[in-house]
């Protein structure tokens, strides 16, 4: 074999890429991965880490409120957004590093460039002006996925969540459009750091797809801290006012902002990679579609990660490489099983949830019985925060299944994390009722539900 021909191509060295180039070449695997940005993709760079480290940021301007009530009568001193971020920049950067280490370290080749398909089997990388030709056995396609702007005019005027984490200044003033997870997170988060901040949502609630009461109650809660809401509302247009962004609602109704954020969804990074032209089958949104094995329509070409367009999380990417690289290069025996993948939701407060929610128990399942707990945490006993907290358990009547698992308050996705272990290994209700709980905290209530709050018939969707 040529130094330019491999077993495993891999495109983009994101989450998915980097798991799935190193452990294929931990396995002997001749691999080779191009990347155009920065190691790490999305998740590193403009995601999960950055947007981690700044809600750690809001939550200590919240942490100066309520320290006053347990005794330490500071005054919230002014944020420095400069700080913030030329300390996550230099963090990301470290980041980057260990990927290229980890890439290098299995013995995987790196090329800093764009890959586009040539044919079914090669590549084109174009590395610092040299156009390279890669011939592989495999292709992995990891391109991940981008922000999508709306068809509105002045649109060019709005930013992505790409965009947000490196203003050039810290916006006083902040309109969110949107309503999924990205949308609230950012709302919170620039709420947090001191920003004022308008979310505007077309429809009637926060994070569809997420369970009904957990959207209801993110929204009270994030409310009552002070992101204003609009709901059932959408932007006719955009325009420049002075230094400002002057944004006119379909009603006619005007905000001003120092910034405006589009978190609207996100699609597939698909165009320009040759795809079609190899023979690879496209969903309607540009998704590459995939088999249970990662295996697109082309029997060599394979892909992972939010370029699926299924569920775009970090943890699903890796896990997903971790089955591709068993099938290609191992047992074969590895799977992925996507209905108890635990997810969180890092707004103040955050979500955390795993398995159905009542709606969609509600669709598989006769009979549930529905668990709901509402409360004050102890920590605002004395913070004179008046946050309250919201667990949720989903039960399958018939089995004692618990099959959904709900959360919003602090520290939702560390709890979560546990219990997701539980719903896979098919908790019952009774075990839950078994367990003893740990006092005094928030999640010992997951143990000690015992009233049904209501009980659910097939087909019946709660209002
Ligand atoms: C604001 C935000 C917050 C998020 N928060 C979370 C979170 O808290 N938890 C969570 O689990 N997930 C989170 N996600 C989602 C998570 O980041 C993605 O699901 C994950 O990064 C997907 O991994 P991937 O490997 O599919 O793609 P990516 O990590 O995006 O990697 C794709 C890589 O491919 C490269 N590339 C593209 N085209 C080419 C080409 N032609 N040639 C070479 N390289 C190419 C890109 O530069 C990129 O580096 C967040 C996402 C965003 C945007």
């Amino acid at each position: 074999m040529s130094s330019k021909e491999v077993d495993l191509f891999v495109i983009g060295a994101g989450s998915g890429g980097v798991r799935a180039a190193r452990l294929a070449a931990q396995r002997g695997a001749k691999v080779a991965v191009a990347e155009t940005g920065a190691l790490g993709g999305t998740c590193v760079n403009l995601g999960c880490i950055p947007k981690k480290l700044y809600s750690y940021a809001a939550h200590y301007g919240e942490a100066f409120e309520e320290a006053r009530g347990y005794g330490w009568p500071v005054q919230r001193p002014a944020f420095d957004w400069e700080t913030l971020k030329s300390k996550r920049a230099r963090e990301i950067t470290r980041l980057n590093g260990v990927y290229e280490n980890v890439l290098r370290g299995a013995g995987a080749t790196l090329l800093r460039g764009r890959a586009r398909l040539l044919s079914p089997h090669d590549l084109g990388v174009e590395v610092e002006g040299e156009r390279q030709r890669w011939h592989a056995r495999h292709i992995l396609v990891a391109t991940g996925s981008h922000p999508l702007m709306p068809d509105v005019p002045g649109a060019e005027l709005a930013v992505s969540s790409n965009e947000m984490f490196d203003l050039p200044r810290f916006p006083r003033r902040l309109v969110v459009v949107g309503a999924g997870y990205i949308a609230c997170e950012m709302a919170s988060i620039f709420h947090g750091l001191g920003a004022e901040v308008t979310q505007l949502v077309r429809g009637t609630q926060l994070l569809r797809g997420f369970d009904d009461d957990v959207a209801r109650f993110l929204a009270q809660e994030m409310g009552k801290k002070g992101v204003q809401q609009r709901f059932g509302t959408r932007v006719r247009c955009l325009e420049r006012d002075g230094d400002a962004l002057r944004v006119t609602l379909h009603d006619g109704h005007r905000l001003h902002a120092d910034t405006v954020l589009y978190a609207t969804g996100r699609g597939a990074n698909t165009a320009g990679l040759g795809l079609q032209d190899a023979g690879v089958r496209l969903g309607d949104a540009g998704e590459i579609v995939v088999d249970a094995r990662y295996r697109s329509s082309v029997h060599h070409i394979h892909a992972v990660g939010d370029v699926t367009g299924r569920l775009q999380l970090t943890p699903v990417a890796l896990a997903e490489a971790a089955v591709l690289v068993d099938a290609l290069f191992g047992e074969g025996t590895r799977g992925l099983a996507y209905d108890n993948i635990p997810t969180a939701v890092f707004t103040h407060p955050s979500v955390g949830t795993v398995g159905w929610t009542e709606a969609q128990a509600g669709e598989r399942f006769d009979r549930l019985r529905i668990y709901l707990s509402e409360f004050k945490p102890l920590r605002h006993a004395l913070s004179g925060v008046d946050e309250r907290t919201l667990l949720k358990l989903v039960v399958d009547d018939a089995s004692d299944r618990v099959v959904g698992l709900h959360m919003v308050g602090a520290e939702a996705g560390e709890t979560v994390q546990g219990f997701a272990v539980a719903m896979n290994a098919g908790a019952t209700k009774a075990q839950f009722d078994a367990t003893v709980g740990i006092h005094p905290t928030v999640a010992e209530e997951f143990v000690t539900l015992r009233e049904v709050a209501r009980e659910v018939q097939r087909g019946h969707r709660p209002k």
